[in-house]
């Protein structure tokens, strides 16, 4: 048995709770919208509920017990009647849609229960969400229908207002904090991470790899410059910035990066002490005392704004280094 499935339930208990009461009283309904971000515990919640459908022993309060046969099938991705359907590329394509359609109007290979979980479905196509429209308002069989995405509005009003719709429970960034230097991640780091990524497991990998470390120092090497009105800052995008942002991930990575930095521009203004790069506060401390108000506001308001670098067909280094020349007038003032 992976530790996965029940490592989630246990961050998503309430939920798990409330499906395990349903599961026990077989008060299922057909749909349910799961919604939470990457790494919130969506798909091991849905795979959890199918396998208390289908499990052989299932716990006095409905939980499934996670060791018999049915229940190993399910965990291991091996059951007939539990479907699962990751959309490959941007968008759900029109043999998976195809797929989905055959499987609704199908009843269980083993017995009439059947589960289907669709996951990103904000990667529905209009035509192919209003083609499932009808399945999800009418299944045939005892058909168990779980859509998970990331956010509700992406997805038709059509569709969500078929399904019952449950967010998942987030722990809050100071309880991630904790949990991440519970296991293993060190507390001066783990307040960084957790500002990054709600999962365990993208938080142990990003700390394993270091990259993130890497890129933390290379971006608060660059803002010192700019705060010291360093016009070689503009340099340093090309030389010490872009050659460990070859690839997109990376840029992505960085762009989190300094969304971190300016709530921690903001947490100093609030009560002088910064929270993700606590690493770097006293070399950023007298550089930030230099500042007036005004100029603090003016590049956090700058920061905020910088939609382009989250522009997919930009180019990044020039945007990058358009930002450093307006960061520096910013400050210049
Ligand atoms: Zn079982």
């Amino acid at each position: 048995m992976t530790e996965k499935m029940f490592e989630t339930p246990k961050q998503q208990k309430f939920l798990a709770n409330y499906f395990a009461s349903l599961l026990k009283q077989n008060q299922l309904v057909h749909a349910y919208l799961l919604t939470g971000p990457a790494g919130s515990g969506k798909s091991s919640l849905a795979l959890w509920v199918a396998a208390g459908l289908f499990c052989l022993h299932p716990e006095t309060t409905g939980s499934p017990c996670g060791k018999c046969a049915e229940c190993q099938r399910i965990l291991t991705g091996n059951h007939p009647d539990v479907i699962d359907v990751v959309p490959d590329g941007s968008s759900v394509k029109v043999e998976q849609t195809r797929f989905l359609k055959a499987e609704f109007s199908k009843s269980g290979v083993e017995g009439r229960r059947k589960v289907i979980i669709l996951e990103s479905a904000e990667k529905l196509t209009i035509s192919a969400a209003n083609s499932l429209l009808k399945f999800i308002e009418e299944p045939s069989g005892q058909m168990t229908f779980f859509l998970l995405a990331q956010n509700v509005n992406q997805l038709l009003p059509t569709i969500v207002s078929r399904c019952q719709l449950l967010k998942m429970v987030i722990p809050s960034e100071t309880q991630r904090s904790q949990l991440f230097a519970q296991a293993g991640i060190s507390a001066s780091k783990s307040d960084l991470l957790a500002g990054l990524t709600v999962d365990l497991q993208v938080a142990k990998q990003l700390d394993q790899t270091g990259a993130v470390y890497q890129l933390s120092d290379k971006l608060i090497e660059w803002y010192l410059k700019i705060l010291s009105k360093d016009w070689l800052s503009v340099v340093d995008v090309q030389s010490q910035i872009m050659p460990i942002v070859v690839e997109k991930k990376d840029q992505q990575l960085l762009l989190e990066l300094l969304e971190l930095l300016v709530k921690d521009l903001i947490n100093w203004m609030v009560n002088n002490q910064v929270k993700y790069f606590a690493k770097y506060q006293t070399q950023l401390t007298p550089k930030l005392k230099q500042l007036t108000v005004n100029q603090q506001l003016a590049a956090i308001e700058l920061l905020l704004k910088q939609p382009k670098l989250r522009q997919a067909n930009i180019n990044f280094q020039n945007a990058l280094e358009a930002l450093t020349l307006q960061l520096l007038k910013c400050y210049d003032r």
